[in-house]
Formats: C-alpha cells, sequence, structure tokens
C-alpha cells in the first residue's frame, strides 16, 4: 500500500518522499482515508506511531480541495504542550511543502505580540496549546468562525494537564459544522466523555495497545502494605539481581521519593517525570540505557514516548489511575517474542484500582505475599497460597536480560520511534507558563 494509493494528492506524496517515507503506518493507512472522506476519527494511537502525518496530509488535502474565504484559521490543532504544538507545525510545514498552505504555531511561556502580528496576516492552519489560544482570543487576535477541522491531539494528556475548561470554551466557539479528529494514548471515562460530546459517528481507530496484555508478559501482584514497598522493591531488585528495571509511579513527587529511597539504600536509581527539565531526562535516559543506572522510576506521562528498548522488568511501584495505563506499562516489557515480567506491589487501598485492570484484561492476576512483608490490610481476593521468595528469584533469576536491541517500529507498541516528543512532558501551560505534572 502507497501514499498515493490511499487518495492523497501527487503534491503531498511527493512530500512524504522527501521525508523517506515509503509506506504508509497503520494508523496512517486507516486515519488518511477516514480524514479524506470528510468524517470524524477517534484514534487510539501513541508519539511514534505516524499520527501526525496521519492527520496532517489528508486535512491539507482537504483545505487544497477548497479554496480559502478569509484570514483562518480553517484548521485548529490542539497539543498539549508547547514541544508538541512546536513539532507538530515543523510537521504541517514539512507536509505543506507542495502546497500552498499558511501554517502558524502559537504557545504560552514567549511573547505574544508576534504570534498576534502572524496571525493577522491570515493562517491555514494554526497548530495551539490551549491556554494561550484563549488569551488570544480574548485579546481579538484570532477568530475561530473559518475552523473547518478541528484535531485534538494527545488528548489524554490536555485532560491530565488541566486544559478541560480550555477546550470547552473553545469548542463552544467554534462553528457547528466542522470535522473533528481526535488522538490520545489512552481512553478514560474522561475522554470518553468528551469523544461523545465532540465527534459524530466517528471512525475509530486503534493502533495503540489493546486491552489485552501480551502473552509473553508474566504479570504478577505482590500484596503488600503502602509503608513497605520502598524496602520489598529494593530486596526484589537484589534478590533477583535486576540490573535494569522500570519502576512506575503515580506522582512526580512519588517518583522523587522512591529514587532518595533507593539510593539511600544503595540502589542506583534516576527519576524522569515532568519537572525535570530536558536536559536532566535526556541525562537520565542516558545513564539508565548505559547501565549506570538500574531503576528508572517514571510517572505514566514523562514514560510515554521513551525511547528505551523492550525491558526484562516493569514494576509498578504504585497501580496507574486508568486502568488503560497499567497496559501501556506492561507494553515495555515481553516484546518480540522475548518474555518479561510486570510486577505490581499493590496495597489494599489500591485494591479498586487493581479490579478495575483486571476488568479491563479479563483476567485475575495471581497475588503473591512476600515473607517479611506480609500485609496488615489485605487486599480483595486475598491470594490462596504465598509465594515462595525461591521461585520469584528463580523465575526472575540472573537479571541479566538486555533489551531485545530490535529497533521499534510503526505498530509497535507503545512509545515512539522518535522517542523525544513524549519525553517533553515540561510543557508550560500556555497561559501561565507554569510547569505542569507529568
Ligand atoms: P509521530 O507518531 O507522528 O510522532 O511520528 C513518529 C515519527 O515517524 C516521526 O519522526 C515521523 O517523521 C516518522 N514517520 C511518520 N510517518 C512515517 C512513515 N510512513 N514511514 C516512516 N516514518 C514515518
Amino acid at each position: 500500500m502507497s501514499f498515493s494509493s490511499l487518495g492523497l494528492s501527487e503534491q503531498l506524496v511527493r512530500a512524504t518522499t522527501d521525508q523517506g517515507y515509503e509506506t504508509p503506518s497503520p494508523i496512517q493507512l486507516q486515519a488518511i482515508p477516514a480524514v479524506l472522506a470528510g468524517k470524524d476519527v477517534m484514534a487510539a494511537a501513541q508519539t511514534g506511531t505516524g499520527k501526525t502525518a496521519g492527520f496532517t496530509l489528508p486535512l491539507l488535502q482537504r483545505l487544497a480541495e477548497n479554496p480559502r474565504t478569509g484570514k483562518g484559521p480553517r484548521a485548529l490543532i490542539l497539543t498539549p504542550t508547547r514541544e508538541l504544538a512546536a513539532q507538530v507545525h515543523d510537521s504541517v510545514n514539512l507536509y505543506s511543502k507542495y502546497v500552498p498552505t499558511k501554517a502558524a504555531v502559537v504557545f504560552g511561556g514567549v511573547k505574544i505580540n508576534p504570534q498576534m502580528m502572524k496571525l493577522r496576516k491570515g493562517v491555514d492552519v494554526l497548530v495551539a496549546t490551549p491556554g494561550r489560544l484563549m488569551d488570544l482570543y480574548q485579546q481579538n487576535a484570532v477568530r475561530f468562525n473559518e475552523v473547518e477541522i478541528l484535531v485534538l491531539d494527545e488528548a489524554d494528556r490536555m485532560l491530565d494537564m488541566g486544559f478541560i475548561r480550555d477546550i470547552k470554551k473553545i469548542l463552544a466557539l467554534l462553528p457547528a459544522k466542522r470535522q473533528n479528529l481526535l488522538f490520545s494514548a489512552t481512553f478514560s471515562g474522561e475522554i470518553r466523555g468528551l469523544a461523545q460530546g465532540l465527534l459524530n459517528n466517528p471512525v475509530q481507530i486503534d493502533v495503540a495497545v489493546r486491552n489485552t496484555t501480551a502473552e509473553n508478559v508474566k504479570q504478577s501482584v505482590y500484596s503488600v502494605d503502602q509503608s513497605q514497598k520502598t524496602a520489598l522493591l529494593s530486596k526484589l531488585v537484589r534478590d533477583n539481581s535486576w540490573e535494569q528495571v522500570l519502576v512506575f509511579t503515580r506522582t512526580k513527587h512519588g517518583a522523587n521519593r522512591l529514587t532518595q529511597k533507593l539510593e539511600k539504600d544503595g540502589i542506583t536509581a534516576v527519576a524522569i517525570h515532568g519537572n525535570k527539565s530536558q536536559g536532566a531526562r535526556t541525562r537520565a535516559l542516558a545513564e539508565f540505557k548505559q547501565g549506570q543506572v538500574r531503576v528508572l522510576v517514571a510517572t505514566d506521562i514523562a514514560a510515554r514516548g521513551l525511547d528505551i528498548k523492550q525491558l526484562p522488568q516493569v514494576v509498578n511501584f504504585e497501580m496507574p489511575n486508568v486502568p488503560e495505563d497499567y497496559v501501556h506499562r506492561i507494553g515495555r516489557t515481553g516484546r518480540a517474542g522475548e518474555s518479561g515480567h510486570a510486577l505490581s506491589l499493590v496495597s489494599a487501598d489500591e485494591g479498586k484500582m487493581l479490579a478495575g485492570i483486571e476488568k479491563l484484561i479479563k483476567k485475575q492476576l495471581p497475588r503473591n505475599e512476600m515473607e517479611g512483608f506480609e500485609p496488615k490490610n489485605n487486599l480483595p481476593l486475598k491470594p490462596k497460597a504465598k509465594a515462595d521468595p525461591s521461585k520469584a528469584r528463580n523465575r526472575n533469576g540472573g537479571g541479566n536480560g538486555r533489551p531485545d536491541g530490535k529497533p521499534r517500529s510503526f505498530g509497535d507498541k507503545p512509545g515512539g520511534r522518535s522517542g523525544g516528543r513524549s519525553q517533553n512532558g515540561n510543557g508550560q501551560r500556555g497561559r501561565s507558563g507554569q510547569s505542569q505534572s507529568a
């Protein structure tokens, strides 16, 4: 299947050839014809799947098919962070090389005046973070009456970052008749709610992780009190000689705390989350990849798009709020024929989250207890048998399993081949410029 057979014009196909793309990625195969047909789209896709070209190429074609009438914008692409906005804008510029489309990007944390001047000159495609876009609207620098196509990119992250009110305000200002494209890595209840009010009979595309988990990922649960989790994790890392383990926490403070405690315990660890500068993240990742650091502690948002190859071991130090995140997390291990192990440390107060995950993956995870770490408060559905710690050691033993070394390709899940984008979770909230949680 080629780009031209998807119905794209010669100019747009030429732009993809210039980029060295040979064949469309799975999301492009599905999204391009749907968008060209004028349909609304709801896509579960992460960074690295080629989603940007998936919506940009057909969007450009639709704009080129109808001559413009005013000063636009005719297509509005909302993104959570300024880094993503800048990258999407770069992509729009690359793909629109041979079509007469004007694109602009606006985001917070920089002067607003140059952005106002740019908008005054007229623009076809506007890439924006929600906060700054609302500021520009309130200052009469942008109007939405010509918007024909709306794209919400990384919608889940936008909601995580508290943009829902801005998004709702913007939606209320757009012409009712328009095409809507929603891209999100996960589909929580909140995203589904947003989608329901936004999308009209959408084509649903899913190239992200399925809600079933890979056969070759061994999943287990240790029932343990919250206060004992760090000590248990230290023990597991030591006893099993894990040399490279990705550990998930729910919050960035939790990630920092855990990292410090592990370090105190003599286990090298770094945290990666939205409060870290890009430089600090890049350094942390490099140290982890080179084996200088055994434990990488990450929040869900920061981990998305992390360019790390398959890991033998993933630990959920805290269970994710959104069950789909569990599937993304454990998708980090056990890929490409390698066996992996995803282990969750679950305290009694997380029982509900565990139940939500088990409902999603349609199976009950075996519960274990570690001798010396038996919880005071049991999880619902208490395990019948206690785990044999020696077995645990054997099962994961050696810990010398390194990533498989194979490159990630389209359709792999989750994460991305580019890997850079989602590391930029320190995106600034357009309006306030304050750092976001990730
Ligand atoms: P995205 O998921 O949009 O962030 O894209 C991930 C990376 O894949 C970007 O660096 C794109 O330039 C690249 N890419 C997009 N489409 C293709 C394709 N069909 N073939 C090869 N690379 C692609």
